[in-house]
């Protein structure tokens, strides 16, 4: 069911996705569930509290929760969920956000915790006036950090699970939630990429926050999950600065039907097919001169493998940053995931291909390395160059 003629109509280049469920690409492919659920909707009225009530009952069906509702965004979801515990339940509170005077104002997060998903986790939390207080080192965040920084100007503590996060020397989860606990303050966890939707509240998070546009596939969206009474300080914020986050219903119908589908999806299936696709890229890329590849376990235990393409520059004659660069400028335009590109290595997820798209990314990639190394000079940009290229373009759009 796929429409390649809205890409000619509108003038877009075709993607191939091997990068992940990235926002700057549309997330992920919409799941067909969610796409009918969508359609149906988009003509009717609904009222929105009632379609919120049912998407609480799927939501605490699916996570365990008491009680949920489905948000613009994960980030929206973060900011929502701190303001309503800066609020609680005083509407006149809630339209006064941000609100400098408040005396409770205090959000703890660990240092290697405070991440860019795109924007800044930090900013996610300030938004909503609170000031964000960075506990412990990058590198090291002990019990003593948070049971010392916890004061009667706390409201809340979050969580971030994430490939992006310090993967070492943080505190455990359900250690997080006990100390939070046993000083009354509830801990939210940001959980956006995860696959798992009810271990986090398991291990004790009072709140949790998934996209609903990554693995489940579902329209751009949120999905807050957890105790009632924090779930609805956190519904209160549409009536102050969640209103410019606002969430239609279709997203809402979309985001429902993703949960549902995501119930009685074929997991099993779906992981096979993306090993049979990385067993491709591997036997295809292994003996391909100065690459070296490997699989890749997801670093925060999602049931998914990554393709791991290391390139040497001095006999691929290429980086792996100018080989990522060159596969994202074809046609079509070969997005890798290239977050590490720096290290001399890229990925390649398997999660976002349409049927067929991975003999054509190993086919580019064939002809990209050939390329190089029959090139009159080796097709080598400093790293350095790289980013300030990278930098001075951001600001150059809409040209
Ligand atoms: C993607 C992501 C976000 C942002 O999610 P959106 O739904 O796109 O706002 C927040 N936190 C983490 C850990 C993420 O991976």
């Amino acid at each position: 069911m796929r429409d390649t003629e809205l890409a000619r109509d509108f003038h877009l280049t075709p993607v191939i996705n091997v990068a992940g469920t990235m926002t700057y690409l549309g997330a992920s492919i919409v799941v067909p569930e969610a796409i009918a659920a969508m359609q149906r909707i988009l003509p009717e009225f609904v009222k929105m509290e009632e379609l919120q009530r049912y998407a609480s009952g799927v939501i605490a069906q699916l996570t365990g929760a008491e009680a949920g509702f489905i948000t613009a965004s994960s980030a929206s979801a973060i900011s929502m969920v701190v303001a309503g515990c800066l609020t609680k339940d005083n509407l006149l509170a809630v339209e006064k956000l941000p609100d400098d005077s408040l005396t409770r104002n205090e959000v703890l997060v660990q240092a290697g915790h405070l991440v860019s998903y795109g924007a800044p986790v930090e900013q996610a939390i300030r938004l909503t006036g609170a000031k964000c207080v960075s506990i412990g080192q990058a590198t090291q965040c002990a019990p003593y950090h948070l049971e010392n920084s916890i004061n009667e100007r706390t409201v809340a503590a979050v969580y971030v699970v994430s490939h992006h996060v310090v993967d070492h020397g943080q505190i455990p989860l359900s250690l997080f939630c006990q100390i939070a606990h046993a000083r009354g303050v509830p801990v939210i966890v940001d959980a956006a990429s995860e696959y798992d939707l009810q271990r986090f509240l398991r291990e004790g998070a009072d709140i949790v926050i998934y996209s609903g546009h990554k693995f489940l596939g579902g329209p751009t969206s949120g999905i807050v999950a957890g105790r009632k009474s924090l779930i609805r300080h956190a519904w209160l914020q549409n009536r102050g600065i969640a209103r410019g986050m606002k969430v239609g219903k279709e997203s809402i119908c979309g985001a429902i039907a993703a949960l549902q589908a995501w119930q009685t999806r074929d997991h099993h299936a779906v992981r096979e097919r993306e090993t049979n696709i990385l067993r491709l890229w591997a036997e295809g890329l292994q003996d391909l001169p100065g690459i070296h590849v490997s699989l890749e376990a997801d670093p925060t235990d999602n049931p998914l493998e990554r393709c791991k393409v290391t390139v040497y520059p001095d006999r691929a004659r290429t980086t792996a940053w100018d080989l990522s660069q060159a596969l994202g400028a074809g046609t079509p335009s070969v997005i890798v995931r290239d977050h590490m590109a720096e290290k001399g290595y890229f990925y390649l997820d398997p999660c976002n291909l349409h049927h067929g798209q991975e003999v054509t990314v190993l086919k580019r990639i064939i002809e990209e390395l050939n390329a190089a190394l029959s090139g009159d000079k080796p097709a080598i940009t400093r790293f350095e160059d790289r980013l300030m290229q990278r930098q001075q373009a951001a600001l150059l759009w809409p040209d």
